[in-house]
């Protein structure tokens, strides 16, 4: 039963307290990436809402390749991989935004047609800085944002709020 399965997958995620920082739990989606049919049952869930409605999975560096391509093959659409700065070896487009100490940046190639349906997926949602800025990444190459998926919500610190997307989907919620 799926719901099952979603429900035995939320308790391998892991919060592991004060790393990187003190007062940091950080979510460690591990566990769950080594079992099956949690893995299984979890990308159905992230993709579910949105099946039909995306040409491309786009996946956010480093966590969000794992579970942006897992989606891909499941739906067999292709992968685009939103970078960090400075690690692709052509012209790319980037966008800028604010981390609680310096700043980040997300970068992509523009390789696919304009107006492509893009399915935004990353790991953990916090603060929104990241997956707001790879909204934004993709609207400046022109392609049109069919959604954004996440595994685990971290509630309370604005992240829903900060992602301009009306089609923001999370799996699990921290309580
Ligand atoms: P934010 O931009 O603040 O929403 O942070 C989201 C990005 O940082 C995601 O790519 C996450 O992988 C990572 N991240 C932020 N906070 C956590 C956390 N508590 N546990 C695990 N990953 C986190």
């Amino acid at each position: 039963e799926p719901s099952a399965e979603l429900a035995r997958a939320e308790q391998l995620i892991l919060g592991i307290p004060d790393y990187p920082a003190p007062g940091i739990i950080f979510r460690d989606i591990m566990p769950l990436l080594a079992d099956g049919p949690a893995l299984k049952a979890t990308v159905d869930a992230l993709i579910a809402p949105f099946l039909g409605t995306f040409d491309v999975i786009a996946g956010l560096e480093a966590r969000g390749f794992l579970l942006a391509s897992a989606a891909a093959y499941a739906t067999g659409t292709g992968l685009l991989p939103i970078r960090k700065a400075g690690k692709l070896p052509r012209p790319a487009a980037s966008v800028g935004y604010e981390l609680e100490y310096g700043v980040a940046e997300v970068e992509a190639h523009s390789d696919l047609p304009k107006g492509t349906r893009v399915l935004l997926i990353d790991d953990v949602l916090a603060t929104g800085g990241t997956l707001e800025a790879a909204r934004e990444l993709l609207e400046l190459l022109g392609y049109t944002v069919a959604g954004t998926a996440v595994l685990f919500e971290i509630d309370g610190l604005g992240g829903r709020a900060a992602v301009a997307d009306p089609n923001l989907h999370t799996v699990f919620t921290s309580d």
